[in-house]
C-alpha cells in the first residue's frame, strides 16, 4: 500500500467517523474490517518476493482474522447481543487470531520436518490452552472475565513484541529481518492500543475516534509490508548473535509456561499440561536438535575429508591417516611403504581433451588404482592436482616395489585415450623398515625424490628410494 492510498483511506475513515459517528458505528466498523484485509493483501503480496514468505504469510492470516473478530463483534451489536453471545468474537480474536501472530514471532523456523512437528504440537497446545480457557472463562461473571482476558492478552502482546524485536536485532538474513522490523512495530503498536483501549477506554470499537487509531496500525501495517526500503543492519556482535539463535527455541515454550502460570489459579489441570507440555516440547526439540546437529557435523567432517572428484579421501585425511598407518604396520611387525602416484604428461592430456574429459581420466585413474589395493590396512588418497599417495604394510623394499608396478601396469592395461598414446603413471615407492623411528612424513618426502626420478627416468616407471639416490638428491636440491 501507498503512502498516499493509506493517507485516503485514513481521511475515509475519518470522515465516516465525523459525519456518522457512534450512533451508526456500522460505517466505521466497516473501514475497520477493511483496513487488516488490506494488510493481509499487502503482506501476500510481500510473501511473493521475500524470503520470510511463510512469515508474512501467517502474519496476513492472523490479520485477516482479526477482521472475522469484528465481523463477530458487528454483529453482535447488530443482534443486540449481551455479553453472554460475546463467545465467538473473543474466541476468534483471543485465540485465532494470536495463534498464528504468536507462531510467527516465537517459532525458531528451520530444522527438519521432526524439529518442525514439535513446534507445532508446541502451538498447537498453546491454542488448546487458550481455547480451553477463554471458553471456560464465558461462564463466570462478566468483570471477571474481561480482567483476565486482557492480562493474558497483555502478556501475550508484550511476549510478541519482546520476541519480535529481539530477532529483529540479531537477524542477518535482510528479508527476515525487514519482516521481523515490521512485526515489531506492529506488535509494539498493538501493545500500546490494547492497553490504552483495556485501561482508558475499555470499549469495544463503536464508531468513536478510537475507530481510527485501529485501522491506522493495521494500515501502518499495510504500507510497511508495501516498502521496498532496506533497512540498515543493526550492528550486533556475532558472539549476541549466537545467543539468540540458540535462544529462539525456548521461545515457544517460555510462551507457553507463561500461559500455563496464568490460567493456574482458575484452571489447574489445563495449567499442568501446559507446564508438561512445555518442558517435554523443549526437551523432545533439543534432542532432536542435537542429533541433526551431529548429523550434520559427521557429514561436514566426511566431506572435509574427501576428495570431491575421485570420491578418494583427500591430502588432508590422508596426513591425519599416515601416522595410524604406521603402528599398525609396526603392530604387525611390518615395514611401511608410501608410494608418491603422478599421472604422466596429464597437460597435455587437459589441452587435448579438454579439462572435462581430463576429469574423467583422473576418476578413471583412481578408480583403477584403488581396485588394487583392497585390503583394509591400505591407504590411498588424491594427494592434489594429478597426483595420488598410498600407504601400505609392506614386509620389504621389493614388496613395496612390486606393488608400484602392479599399479603402474593396471594403469596402462587400462588403455585410457591420451594425447599420445595412452595414459600412464610413474610411481616414486619409500619403505622403512618396522622399528625406523622416522617421522611418517619424511616418507613422503622420500617417496616424492623418488617419483622426481622415475619422471627423469622417462615415466611409466616405477623408482624405488634408497639411502644412496636420496643422498644423490639432496646434494642436487
Ligand atoms: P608430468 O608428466 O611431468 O607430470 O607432466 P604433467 O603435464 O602431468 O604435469 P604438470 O604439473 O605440468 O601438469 C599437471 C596438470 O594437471 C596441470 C593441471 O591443469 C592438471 N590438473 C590438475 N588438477 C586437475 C583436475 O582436477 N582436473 C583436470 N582436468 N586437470 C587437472
Ligand atoms: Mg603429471
Ligand atoms: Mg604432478
Amino acid at each position: 500500500m501507498t503512502l498516499r492510498a493509506a493517507l485516503l483511506f485514513l481521511v475515509t475513515h475519518a470522515l465516516v467517523i465525523g459525519l456518522i459517528g457512534p450512533e451508526d458505528p456500522v460505517g466505521s466498523y466497516l473501514m475497520l474490517m477493511a483496513a487488516p484485509l488490506l494488510a493481509a493483501l499487502a503482506c501476500a503480496r510481500r510473501a511473493r518476493r521475500s524470503q520470510a514468505a511463510c512469515k508474512w504469510r501467517l502474519l496476513g492470516v492472523a490479520v485477516s482474522l482479526f477482521s472475522l473478530a469484528l465481523l463477530a463483534l458487528l454483529y453482535r451489536r447488530m443482534a443486540g447481543l449481551g455479553p453472554a453471545q460475546m463467545m465467538l468474537s473473543t474466541l476468534v480474536l483471543y485465540v485465532f487470531y494470536r495463534v498464528p501472530l504468536t507462531y510467527v514471532a516465537a517459532s525458531p523456523g528451520g530444522g527438519n520436518r521432526c524439529i518442525r512437528a514439535v513446534d507445532l504440537a508446541i502451538i498447537a497446545l498453546l491454542w488448546l490452552l487458550y481455547f480451553m480457557h477463554t471458553r471456560a472463562l464465558a461462564h463466570l461473571n462478566t468483570a471477571l472475565w474481561m480482567q483476565s482476558l486482557s492480562t493474558l492478552s497483555m502478556v501475550q502482546n508484550s511476549l510478541v513484541f519482546c520476541f519480535a524485536l529481539i530477532r529483529f536485532l540479531a537477524e542477518d538474513n535482510p528479508d527476515r529481518r525487514d519482516f521481523f522490523r515490521t512485526l515489531s512495530i506492529y506488535a509494539l503498536g498493538y501493545f500500546l492500543l490494547a492497553l490504552y483501549i483495556n485501561t482508558v477506554q475499555p470499549r469495544a470499537p463503536d464508531g468513536g475516534w478510537t475507530d481510527l487509531l485501529i485501522s491506522g496500525l493495521f494500515v501502518l501495517l499495510a504500507v510497511m509490508a508495501g516498502s521496498t526500503r532496506r533497512w540498515p543492519a543493526v550492528a550486533v556482535p556475532r558472539d549476541l548473535r549466537r545467543v539468540v539463535d540458540a535462544g529462539v527455541p525456548l521461545m515457544l515454550p517460555l510462551l507457553l509456561m507463561m500461559v500455563a502460570l496464568l490460567v493456574a489459579r482458575l484452571q489447574p489441570v489445563l495449567a499442568t499440561v501446559g507446564f508438561i507440555g512445555a518442558m517435554l516440547g523443549y526437551a523432545l526439540r533439543s534432542v532432536l536438535t542435537q542429533v541433526e546437529i551431529q548429523r550434520q557435523r559427521d557429514e561436514l567432517e566426511l566431506l572435509a575429508r574427501r576428495d570431491p572428484l575421485t570420491g578418494l579421501g583427500n591430502r588432508r585425511s590422508f596426513d591425519e591417516s599416515l601416522a595410524g598407518a604406521h603402528r599398525r604396520a609396526r603392530r604387525q611387525g611390518l615395514g611401511l611403504a608410501v608410494l608418491m602416484i603422478d599421472i604422466d604428461h596429464f597437460k597435455r592430456l587437459n589441452d587435448t581433451y579438454g579439462h572435462p574429459e581430463g576429469d574423467r581420466r583422473l576418476r578413471a585413474v583412481a578408480a583403477i588404482l584403488e581396485g588394487c589395493l583392497q585390503r583394509g590396512d591400505d591407504l590411498l588418497a588424491r594427494y592434489g592436482g594429478e597426483e595420488f599417495v598410498a600407504a601400505l604394510p609392506s614386509p620389504d623394499t621389493a614388496h613395496a616395489e612390486q606393488t608400484g608396478e602392479r599399479l603402474r601396469a593396471a594403469v596402462a592395461a587400462a588403455a585410457l585415450p591420451a594425447a599420445e598414446d595412452s595414459v600412464t603413471i610413474s610411481i616414486g615407492v619409500a619403505w622403512q623398515p618396522p622399528g625406523a623411528e622416522t617421522a611418517p612424513g619424511d616418507l613422503v618426502d622420500r617417496a616424492d625424490q623418488a617419483l622426481y626420478r622415475a619422471k627423469h627416468a622417462g615415466r611409466n616407471c616405477v623408482r624405488t628410494a634408497t639411502a644412496a639416490a636420496d643422498e644423490r638428491s639432496d646434494r642436487r636440491a
